[in-house]
Parts: C-alpha cells; sequence; structure tokens
C-alpha cells in the first residue's frame, strides 16, 4: 500500500504538470477543452432550465419586495428629498429664465461685423478693428 503510494502520486503529479503544459502551449487542445467545458455547461443549464427559472423568479419577487418594503418604511423622507429637489430645481430653473430675459431685454448693443467688439450703434468704423460697418 505504501509503495503504491511512492508510485501512484509522482505519476499522478506528472498527469496534472503534463495536462497543465500541454493547457498553456497547445492551443488546439485548449479549445477542444474549453469547447467541452462549454458543453457540459450548456447541458447543465438545459437539464436544470426550470430551476434556473424558478431562482430567477424568486430572486426578482425578494428584490421587488425589498423594494417596495425600502419605499413604503421610507415614503416621507423620500417625498421631502423629492419635494426638496423640485424646489431647488425651480429655483435653479428661475434664476436661469431670469438671467436669459435679462440678457435679450437689456443686451441690444451693437456689434462690428469683423471682430464681434462692441461699438456704438451711430458709428462708421470699428474702434478696435477699424473695419467698415
Ligand atoms: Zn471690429
Amino acid at each position: 500500500m505504501f509503495d503504491l503510494m511512492f508510485v501512484l502520486v509522482p505519476i499522478l503529479a506528472v498527469c496534472i504538470f503534463v495536462f497543465v503544459i500541454c493547457m498553456m502551449f497547445v492551443p488546439g487542445l485548449r479549445s477542444k477543452f474549453m469547447g467541452h467545458q462549454l458543453k457540459m455547461q450548456k447541458r447543465m443549464l438545459e437539464d436544470n432550465k426550470e430551476t434556473i427559472q424558478d431562482i430567477g423568479k424568486i430572486t426578482g419577487e425578494i428584490g421587488v419586495k425589498t423594494a417596495k418594503g425600502v419605499l413604503d418604511e421610507n415614503e416621507d423622507d423620500i417625498r421631502h428629498v423629492v419635494g426638496k429637489t423640485a424646489d431647488i430645481s425651480k429655483d435653479a430653473i428661475t434664476t436661469t429664465t431670469r438671467a436669459i430675459k435679462k440678457g435679450l431685454t437689456e443686451d441690444d448693443g451693437v456689434y462690428c461685423k469683423h471682430c464681434g467688439e462692441s461699438i456704438d450703434s451711430d458709428s462708421t468704423f470699428c474702434k478696435a478693428c477699424g473695419k467698415k460697418q
């Protein structure tokens, strides 16, 4: 029994070593092995299709129930946060709208056709680039 171990263990070690080396350096063999693994996975999935679907269904139900529970338990806080966010957005929109209105109504100045510099409405030449308007 003891002698047999001395023979079997090194043989097993050599087999594993050869297998690993083959997997690393022989692409055809690796692809064959991977293909075999994929076929096994496919068969496993096919054989357990119903169980996997059940797990998916249960996981989905737990997720929905958890989300519902979280929403129910924190409804007041969530309403508060959403309301506050809406208020802040409203303020920001009001400020932006006012700024745009102000810009549109107040800024009716005249600009140079060539360089874009602000010029007097009655000037014939641009004071920045000197070109005729
Ligand atoms: Zn100009």
